[in-house]
């Protein structure tokens, strides 16, 4: 069969590679000018940023395998120190840190352009519309005898109602994230941990991930890298608010926790996820009923996770063959 993908996150990516593992022929179709999603590494000099995702846990057989066996390996690190947790920048360890996580040492994004080898992906190619023909599916031209949908839900129930068509999905709901990058000129002192998390998403910084101590060579000698992912309620009230300020407020933490030489960064960023993860979940039965050749995976739909979205993507490829 020749099945249509839209989206090289890690949902499609697992499904095009699960495809042509059954024998089956995959084209993938990416708006950006890379594959990944929010799997996104970001580089200024010597300091390197995972913005989106920050860590990979292979909870599950099917991304432990994929991680850990069938990929190349080189650079792939567990990631060393735990998560504590923080309140009101008060930090404890608590954290139930669960299944080992891992990182790769030029960036998370590594994961998907392992993945992405050997796949047909359109890159810079949005999809807008879709069409049913007599024998399928059509996308720019190119006909298909299936289409597996991947973008989060609210952009997928755009392109389903191009289609005319529509899933029980509506209750899945995404949060914002402002995730602002800062590099500072001077080294952390010492800590037990490599991120702290604010569990009740009370404190404006919800997560903030030390990323030259969760994988060495992520900062210049002397230098310090870190990612600061504030909580939905301030990403949302302070979307459009202009990089400056963002910056300004996350680096004022910074400093308390860290002191004066943490007082103003020498690079930052600021990448806005109007959809960074789910916080409500459709059912798999009720989105992808059996027999149809038009399938939603997203981690909308099992969790908000890149295990899950792995997961999601695998499933609905075994399913459009009618594999299992
Ligand atoms: C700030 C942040 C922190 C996170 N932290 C973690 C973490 O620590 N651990 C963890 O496991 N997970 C984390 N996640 C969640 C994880 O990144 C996602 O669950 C996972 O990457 C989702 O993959 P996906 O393939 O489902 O979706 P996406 O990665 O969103 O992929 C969808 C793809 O579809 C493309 N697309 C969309 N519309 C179109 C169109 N019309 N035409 C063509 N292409 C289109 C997009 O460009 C994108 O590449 C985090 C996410 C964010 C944003």
């Amino acid at each position: 069969m020749r099945i249509g993908i839209v989206g090289a996150g890690i949902c499609g990516l697992a499904a095009a590679r699960t495809l042509n593992q059954l024998g089956h022929q995959a084209v993938v179709f990416e708006k950006s000018r890379a594959a990944g999603g929010r799997v996104w590494t970001y580089r200024k000099g010597e300091h390197v940023w995972d913005s989106g995702a920050t860590s990979i846990a292979p909870r599950g057989k099917t991304i432990e395998n994929v991680l850990l066996k069938e990929l190349c390996t080189e650079g792939l690190v567990a990631v060393q120190k735990p998560i504590y947790v923080h309140t009101g920048l008060r930090v404890s360890p608590g954290h139930p840190n669960g299944a080992p996580r891992y990182t790769y040492l030029k960036g998370n994004a590594e994961f998907p352009k392992r993945l992405a080898e050997g796949l047909d992906i359109r890159l810079d190619t949005s999809v807008d519309s879709i069409e049913r023909t007599s024998s399928g599916y059509k996308i720019l031209d190119e006909e298909f005898d299936g289409l597996i949908l991947t973008p989060p839900v609210p952009q997928t129930t755009l392109l389903l109602w191009s289609l005319g068509e529509s899933r029980p999905m509506a209750n899945v709901k995404y949060r914002p994230c402002l995730s602002i990058m800062l590099g500072f000129g001077a080294e952390l002192p010492p800590t037990n941990y490599h991120a702290i998390l604010d569990t009740d998403q009370v404190h404006p910084m919800t997560w903030l991930c030390l990323e030259s101590v969760k994988s060495p060579e992520r900062a210049p000698e002397g230098g310090s890298t870190l990612v600061a992912q504030m909580s939905a309620a301030f990403s949302h009230n302070y979307y459009e608010r202009d990089d400056e300020a963002l910056v300004k407020t996350a680096t004022g933490y910074v400093e308390r926790l860290f002191g004066p030489k943490f007082q103003a960064p020498t690079v930052s960023k600021v990448k806005r996820w109007k959809y960074s993860q789910p916080e409500s979940f459709a059912s798999y039965e009720h989105v992808n009923p059996k027999g149809s050749r038009l399938l939603i995976a997203s981690d909308g739909i099992l969790g908000g996770h890149v295990e899950d979205a792995y997961e999601v993507g695998t499933r609905t490829a075994r399913q459009i063959v009618e594999v299992d």
